[in-house]
């Protein structure tokens, strides 16, 4: 995706080798109503439309235990974004900014995170509100919201900040 007629102005592109030292294995799709970039929010809301996560049926086990929890993140990936800009000018009106300190889909690995709101599981699929991504966008993992969470293993020392004598 490095067109460069997409570039606004003060952006900085970088020539990278083709990436290959890692491979992810897409879980599913998630289904949202959006098939425009321009139409989705830039963030998702809790009292956004609902979207489902599709996961594949080998996945569905993987499933037990979550409804426990009514918020969960979501990661996923923005497959349509170029991965080539250090520097991006959002708003087109002159102030630019480096890539990490955006939340833009535009970056070297473009990972998605949204913590969404469960509202229930159909047979492998999850029905979540507060997505902001196009239909059909794959689908990387799915976690207990870590607010949430408390871990099921036993403590380790670098839990705490209590130091061992
Ligand atoms: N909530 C995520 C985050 O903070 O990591 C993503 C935020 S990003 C600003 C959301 C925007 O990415 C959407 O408004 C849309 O413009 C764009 N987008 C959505 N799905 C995409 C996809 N599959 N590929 C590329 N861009 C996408």
């Amino acid at each position: 995706m490095s067109d460069p007629s997409d570039l606004r102005a003060n952006e900085k592109v970088v020539d990278l080798a083709p990436a290959s030292d890692a491979v992810l294995r897409f879980i599913g799709r998630v289904r949202t109503p959006w098939t425009h970039r321009d139409d989705c929010p830039r963030q998702g809301r809790h009292d956004g439309p609902e979207c489902r996560l599709v996961l594949d049926s080998v996945w569905h086990d993987a499933l037990n235990g979550l409804d426990d929890y009514p918020t969960i993140e979501v990661l996923y990936w923005l497959d349509k974004s170029r991965r080539d800009l250090v520097s991006q000018s959002p708003k087109s009106d002159g102030r630019t900014v480096g890539t990490f300190a955006l939340r833009s889909p535009v970056r070297p690995n473009p990972i998605g995170t949204s913590i969404v709101k469960l509202e229930r599981i159909e047979a492998g699929t999850l029905v979540v509100r507060g997505l902001d991504c196009l239909d059909g966008t794959p689908l990387i993992d799915i976690k207990p919201d870590r607010c949430a969470f408390t871990p099921k293993a036993p403590p380790k020392p670098g839990d705490s900040h209590i130091q061992d004598d």
